[in-house]
C-alpha cells in the first residue's frame, strides 16, 4: 500500500510503502488468570468489559470480524448497568449506539 504525505501545494511529496498486516496473521496469547478473559482487565462480572483494551479489541475482532463498540462492551450487562455506563461515558463525550 503506498501512503503519500505532503500533497500541499508547492510541496514536496513523499510516498511511503506501508506493509499491511492482516489480522489473521497475529496469535493472541491467553491473558493473564484471574482477569476478565474478555478484556483481560480486572472488572466485577455484571460491569462491561474494557472496549479500550487492546486484548478485548484484538480478541473481538478475531471472533466477530469487526472491531467492538462500547455497546458490544456491555451487551451482557443488565439494562441498568447499560443505561449507567452510556449516561457516564455520554458526559465524556463518546455516544453509545445500539
Ligand atoms: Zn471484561
Amino acid at each position: 500500500m503506498q501512503m503519500v504525505r505532503g500533497t500541499g501545494r508547492g510541496k514536496s511529496r513523499r510516498v511511503l510503502e506501508v506493509k499491511e498486516i492482516t489480522i489473521n496473521d497475529m496469535t493472541l496469547m491467553p491473558c493473564a488468570p484471574g482477569v476478565c478473559q474478555e478484556c483481560a482487565v480486572n472488572h466485577p462480572a455484571e460491569y462491561p468489559h474494557n472496549q479500550q483494551s487492546l486484548y478485548y479489541q484484538m480478541k473481538f475482532n478475531k471472533e466477530h470480524g469487526r472491531w467492538p463498540t462500547w455497546a458490544d462492551a456491555m451487551a451482557h450487562c443488565s439494562d441498568e448497568m447499560k443505561a449507567f455506563w452510556v449516561e457516564e461515558l455520554r458526559k465524556r463525550g463518546v455516544e453509545v449506539s445500539a
